[in-house]
């Protein structure tokens, strides 16, 4: 979130998280799990993904202990949980009720102050319909589903599974328990579901969920990405404007959909252009993989180790629980006092990251 003008930073205002080029940390995306029940094709092959061996994830209790520091100390006010698929790791809605009673300090220069952090969550949906209930019940606030077709065998093509019909049931259950908004995420790549683009939308206008639609990003674990293999977000624009009038809502802010509203006020639709308009500048979120790797960026090159502190480091007086939150403050002050400028997709300086998508958490 940017800074609103109507709340200046006071002096006494918790000390945030800023990097050298003086974006402000809001936003920390947790992997829960580098599993997944699904094998998208632009995310991981069929067969062959190295999972983590299970004592390497972290413990639902240092993952929050990571969370606690990041809003206590630095104001972080929303948090997301990814993966890998997040709802194939057992008893998630645990976490969610240990995350959703962190609190944004008061004297925290966020909207949020004084309030819960905004907690959300990624999902394939697949099993959404039984979850739902239980994410909601431990205080889950928002849910994005991800949703690339609306054709069964184009589906099962793309995600290797014959699931449409339990991704559909996951949404309609999620928006009868209450979440509002439950948008839909969808990966459009050339020749494989861009003849979708306008049937997605229309669903999302039929269904009252903004559609986002995402640019593939070159972070599949196959190492197939190409640009040609892109569409891009002007495109995406004037497909769905040829039928339906757009106009574009005012800057996103540090959110990374631009967003359009339907003239005939059917709704929203975003898309999310990492290829073709990089949006670093605003950037503000930072992530933690599900092995307690600290990141700066979905496409950084390096990690910072936080499980070597929480499970080991420089005890703390009492000789307990690892590093002290000093120790671990520290490290996360320095990963994003490096933090960069922005990746280079498509120019030939970008480096691919040594991970992929799914073990790093979209
Ligand atoms: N499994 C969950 C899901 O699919 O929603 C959460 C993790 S997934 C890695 C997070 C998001 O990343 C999803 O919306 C997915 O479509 C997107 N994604 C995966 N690989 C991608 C790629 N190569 N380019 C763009 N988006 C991608
Ligand atoms: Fe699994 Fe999500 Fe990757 Fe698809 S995009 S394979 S659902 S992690």
């Amino acid at each position: 979130m940017s800074q609103s003008p109507q709340q200046p930073r006071s002096a006494a205002a918790k000390p945030e998280l800023i990097d050298s080029f003086g974006r402000t940390v809001r936003d920390l995306r947790i992997s829960v799990t580098d599993r997944c029940n699904f094998r998208c094709t632009y995310c991981m092959p069929e067969e062959g993904m190295q999972w983590l061996p299970r004592t390497d994830v972290l413990t639902y209790e240092e993952i929050v202990r990571v969370a606690r520091i990041c809003v206590e100390r630095f104001g972080v006010d929303g948090i997301r949980l990814t993966g890998g698929e997040p709802t194939v790791r057992a008893h998630l809605p645990v976490l969610i009720e240990k995350l959703a009673a962190l609190t944004v300090p008061a004297d925290a220069d966020s909207p949020r102050a004084g309030r819960p952090i905004d907690l959300a969550l990624t999902t394939n949906g697949a099993t959404l319909a039984l979850v739902a209930h239980d994410l909601k019940r431990a205080g889950l606030a928002r849910i994005n589903v991800s949703l690339d077709t609306l054709d069964r065998e184009k589906f099962q093509r793309m995600t290797k599974r014959d699931e449409l019909d339990s991704v559909l049931e996951g949404i309609a259950v999620a928006q009868e328990v209450g979440f509002a908004p439950v948008k839909v995420n969808a990966v459009v790549q050339r020749g494989v579901n861009d003849d979708e683009i306008l049937a997605l939308a229309t669903f999302g206008r039929d269904n009252n969920i903004e559609v986002r639609f995402i640019e593939f990003m070159p972070l599949d674990a196959q190492g197939g990405w190409l640009n040609d293999s892109v569409v891009g977000q002007d495109e995406i624009v004037s497909t769905i404007h040829h039928t339906y009038p757009l106009e574009q809502l005012p800057s996103r802010g540090a959110a990374p959909a631009d967003r359009w509203r339907y003239l005939d006020g059917r709704g929203t639709v975003g898309v999310i252009p990492t290829v073709t308009k990089p949006f670093c500048g605003d950037c503000d979120r930072v992530r933690l993989t599900a092995d307690g790797q600290f990141r700066t960026c979905l496409f950084a090159t390096d990690e910072f180790d936080v499980r070597a502190l929480l499970r080991g480091g420089d005890r703390d007086d009492a000789g307990s629980e690892g590093a002290t939150d000093d120790a671990i403050e520290a490290l996360l002050r320095r990963a994003v006092g490096e933090k960069w400028a922005g990746h280079n997709i498509g120019q030939v300086s970008f480096v691919r990251p040594r991970r992929s998508m799914s073990q790093i958490g979209g």
